[in-house]
């Protein structure tokens, strides 16, 4: 397996400032891809998944801004030759419409998003959209281009290409329009493929064959791939390692393995709670993490997930943004349990999480 880092992401901080005021959507995040790995992006709605991924692209939209941080990718002149020259550029430097991120989106890094409408084009052929895409980043004739898209459409197990090549997104149903997708962002052979929660829009089975398909393309074609998800079985299936966001920061780093079992966050451990078990009890509950997400605009302090935490610990934990802690085996966790000192339990937690409460602005 290589050791090859693909992607370094370092202190990233997004805003999106408001008439509100200033939305942190990401706020500090680091973690690195090493080629030809899979990690998975994990966390509820709103933690900043999206936003990191899309700061990625260059793809944010107005008037959200990379505030700090960078985002190298490590470009190879080609990424099938591993003896090829490395050119190692910071993506948050460049212009997001010059020709050089351009060539990167689409040529060295490749997105797939949620909802394929949102990207195909409704009233261009599939055809016209793949070739368009190859010619800009491969020097090849029209011909060859068209001919690369039959290749890729095949690739992608699609039912009857040279039918779907001149056919219209909307004569497409949706596991085959998220099928062109894959095929487009694979066609120009990236390094890295982005999959913005590739399959939630799709029917169970649908879902299983896009993520087979996911599994053989990358073992084939040795790019990484970063999968952004809320869905716990799709990481388990699909990545070797997670990082899991919290309200624009991540709060744990391990393998699929030690995250699954050996969690040791209590984001991470509510989550796991949260979801149906095979061989549990009919009659037993799922257990809901308690409280909302807070208001972008009332973040608490210290640990902002102290207001839902069962282990809070009052006076340290709202009031002390914890460390991140290197637990073992490069297991990263960012919390007040694992490598600070705790505080003398001097008022029962109820009462403190209220207080931490009041004093976050009511946010829940
Ligand atoms: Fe819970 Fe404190 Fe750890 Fe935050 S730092 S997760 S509040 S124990």
């Amino acid at each position: 397996m290589s050791n090859d880092i693909l992607l370094e992401v370092q202190n990233l901080k997004v805003h999106f400032p408001t008439e509100r005021g200033i939305v942190r959507a990401v706020d500090g995040v680091t973690f690195d891809l090493k080629r030809g790995r899979t990690m998975g992006v994990v966390g509820e709605s709103g933690c900043g998944k999206s936003i990191t991924s899309l700061s990625v692209m260059r793809l944010l939209q107005k008037p959200g801004r990379i505030v700090d941080g960078k985002i190298l990718y490590h470009a190879r002149q080609s990424e099938t030759n591993a003896s090829a020259t490395n050119e190692i550029i910071d993506i948050v430097r460049l212009d997001a419409d010059s020709a050089k991120m351009r060539s990167i989106r689409g040529g060295h890094i490749g997105m797939v998003f949620q909802e394929p409408m949102t990207s195909l084009d409704p009233v261009y052929t599939i055809g016209n959209q793949m070739i368009e895409g190859i010619s800009m980043h491969r020097s090849v004739s029209p011909t060859e281009a068209r001919a690369i898209a039959l290749d890729m459409l095949d690739r992608v197990n699609m039912p009857d290409p040279k039918r779907v090549i001149d056919a219209y997104p909307h004569q497409l149903s949706g596991g085959m329009r998220q099928r062109v997708m894959i095929a487009t962002a694979l066609s120009c052979r990236p390094g890295l493929l982005i999959a913005d929660e590739p399959t939630t829009a799709l029917d169970v089975t649908t879902e299983a064959q896009i993520l087979e398909l996911l599994r053989d393309l990358q073992r084939d074609f040795g790019m990484a791939i970063m999968y952004i998800t809320h869905n716990l079985g799709v990481v388990a299936e699909m990545v070797e390692e997670a990082i899991v966001m919290y309200l624009g920061k991540v709060v744990e780093r391990a393998s699929v393995v030690d995250l699954f079992y050996q969690p040791k966050h209590p984001y991470m451990k509510a989550l796991l709670r949260s979801i149906p078990k095979l061989g549990r009890k009919s009659s037993a509950r799922l257990q809901a993490i308690s409280g909302m997400v807070p208001s972008p605009f009332a973040i608490p302090p210290g640990c902002s997930f102290h207001p839902r935490c069962p282990d809070f610990i009052p006076g340290v934990c709202n009031v002390i943004d914890p460390a991140v802690v290197d637990v073992g085996n490069g297991h990263l966790v960012k919390c007040h349990l694992y490598g600070q000192p705790k505080a003398p339990e001097t008022a029962n937690a109820p009462a403190a999480r209220a207080a931490a409460q009041a004093l976050a602005g009511g946010a829940q």
